[in-house]
């Protein structure tokens, strides 16, 4: 491809909305365009380095024995209403109605749709299992649409289905697909880490995601140096805490304890460790409120309460909620005395605490001495607890390490959550109906380059890994008007298209400076350089982007020296052969 004639105009402009360096990046050197917020245009460059990557999980899904089909974008409200989710899925939806008044709504992910085809056409056990996939335009009305296309609310997915007779067979599949997941991130050369997740709003009972390792990444994972444990913060779990000693007194007591809202007010006021006091958080469920309590020194994860309540959507309850559930003004309430419609639910942290300090629903006022048989009401325990780097591995006498990453990936074993709703049974070798078993698996395109870049990049621009990069080889011509370094140039262009090289040859009119800037910030990885000086001693320049490394080469037989350079690069980012 030559530059002059191709669609690619970088830029030093870094927008302000771009607050991560994989968007600034991805901007300036004209991979995409933002048409509204979270909605992007993938212009020609970007474009070629997301089509690679579908090529990889293409590759890759099918050697898992997926199937490719292309489902609509617009989908009948009726089967969202067949799954709950119309209810369920919350503003995240992008609904639509036609001229005839009907809804739709632009999905979103498509469960429903692929269970409404299977439904039709699967009836016998002998046709299962069976996994299909897509590769397709999603709408998500992301409340924070940002970061460029890692949190579009227009995007590109990867989404596969497989539907089983039972759960020995989905398991067969869930373990085929994650190894494709495992390939298509090491096929990119990006380091990432699978861990146990949240089912989320889709449902189901067991799920991984594949995190890109990197500090920008808006998920906090938690992984044991010790063992192959790591989870999703929002899943993680640790063992019981060692429990605190008992608090100083026995008997329940009012003390005042004027202005005193936080715990740590609370606990320097009375002379307690903040492990020894119990927060009571009120939060608003899908029934009304509910009081959660809490080690005084600890937080509650709000993705284990919202599946401990069974309910998409929670949120800490305002002032006024608080006080009309409690009777106490915020930083007050306290679970002695709760009316008694009001549900409790205990992490397990609480339980083994003796003589500690609540609120006591009146301001200004805290009791101690609390005894949980005696005093409390705990309607449910489960565990709240948000677990963090330095909490205790669950599996082993590990500690458990906290870095951020990037969701890249996200796979499901569903059960029968939509099949049951939706009525997409077989039948078995005695002729008896079943709910067919089902398992989902997302992978974000957009993200993943994003992710390639977030990984890959330094001062000067883009550090691609070989395998996504839109082109491979960066041909810098020096002096576009000198006719030997034209004709060089060209007759190189010639030969490395001929050999299949994928180049982009920067025939513009343009200063070297120029050049040399933009070849760093589009970041290809192979630069070929071609000057008056060095043209004339039958030489040419050859450098790796990722370590800037020159080496002159004889312009004859370039194109060898350059497939041997690409091989040696394609080896070490997929850590293949030499
Ligand atoms: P998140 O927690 O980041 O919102 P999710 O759990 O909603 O993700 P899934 O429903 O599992 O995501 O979607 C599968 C994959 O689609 C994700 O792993 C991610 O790579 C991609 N994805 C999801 N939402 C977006 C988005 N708003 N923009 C770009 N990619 C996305
Ligand atoms: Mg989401």
């Amino acid at each position: 491809m030559r530059w002059s004639r191709y669609y690619l105009f970088t830029t030093r402009e870094v927008p302000r909305d771009a607050e991560v360096v994989s968007h600034q990046l991805m901007v300036r050197s004209g991979m995409v365009k933002k048409l509204a917020a979270g909605i992007y245009s993938y212009l020609p460059f970007g474009w070629r380095s997301l089509a690679k990557l579908m090529e990889i999980v293409r590759r890759e899904m099918a050697a898992a024995g997926a199937v490719e089909l292309s489902m609509p974008a617009v989908q009948p409200a009726e089967l969202w209403h067949e799954s709950g989710r119309w209810q369920d899925y919350g503003r995240e939806l992008l609904r639509l109605s036609d001229r005839h008044d009907r809804d739709f709504v632009f999905g979103p992910t498509h469960e429903e749709v692929i269970t409404d085809i299977v439904r039709h056409d699967v009836s016998s056990y002998r046709q299962l299992p069976i996994s299909l996939y897509q590769i397709q335009v999603k709408f998500r009305d992301e409340i924070r649409p940002r970061f460029g296309l890692m949190r579009g609310r227009e995007f590109l997915m990867k989404d596969a289905y497989s539907f089983h007779t039972d759960d020995a067979s989905l398991a067969v599949t869930y373990e085929e697909i994650r190894q494709a997941y495992c390939r298509i991130f090491e096929a990119c050369g990006l380091d990432y880490t699978m861990v146990e997740a949240d089912s989320g709003a889709i449902g189901g009972s067991h799920s991984h995601e594949f995190m890109v390792v990197a500090e920008t990444g808006e998920s906090a994972v938690v992984r044991c140096p010790e063992c192959d444990y790591a989870a999703n913060v929002e899943k993680a779990e640790t063992r019981a805490l060692p429990a605190p000693p008992a608090g100083p007194e026995s008997g329940l007591r009012k003390v005042p304890t004027p202005g005193a809202t936080s715990v740590e007010e609370v606990a320097a006021l009375l002379e307690v460790a903040t492990s020894q006091v119990v927060k009571t958080l009120v939060y608003m469920g899908p029934d009304g409120p509910v009081a959660t309590l809490v080690r005084g020194d600890r937080e509650v994860n709000e993705v284990k309460l919202a599946a401990s309540l069974g309910a998409p959507g929670i949120r800490l309850a305002e002032p006024a909620e608080v006080e009309e559930a409690t009777g106490a003004p915020l930083g007050f309430a306290g679970p002695v005395g709760l009316p008694d419609g009001l549900r409790v639910v205990a992490d397990e942290s609480v339980r083994p605490l003796a003589g500690f300090v609540v609120g006591a629903n009146e301001a200004d006022a805290h009791y101690v001495g609390v005894d949980l048989e005696r005093d409390v009401r705990v309607d449910d325990w489960a565990d709240l607890l948000l677990v963090g780097g330095g909490d205790a591995c669950p599996r082993c006498d590990g500690k458990l390490e906290e870095f951020r990453g990037i969701e890249v990936g996200h796979i499901f074993m569903l059960g029968d959550k939509y099949s049951k709703s939706m009525g997409c049974t077989y039948l078995d070798d005695q002729g008896e109906s079943h709910a067919m078993q089902m398992g989902c698996y997302g992978l974000g395109i957009g993200r993943t380059v994003a992710a390639a870049i977030e990984q890959g990049h330094d001062d000067g621009g883009i550090v691609w890994p070989l395998p996504l990069a839109p082109f491979e080889v960066l041909l810098l011509s020096l002096q576009t008007r000198n006719e030997e370094v034209v004709a060089a140039s060209n007759q190189l262009y010639d030969e490395l298209t001929r050999a299949g090289v994928e180049v982009l040859y920067d025939d513009r009119d343009e200063r070297p400076g120029v050049k040399f800037n933009d070849a760093d910030l589009i970041g290809v990885p192979l630069r070929i350089v071609v000057g008056a000086r060095s043209l004339k001693e039958g030489q040419i320049e050859l450098s790796l982007r990722r370590t800037k490394e020159k080496e002159m080469v004889a312009v004859d037989g370039a194109v060898e020296s350059i497939r041997e350079r690409l091989e040696a690069e394609r080896a070490r980012v997929t850590g293949s052969g030499g």
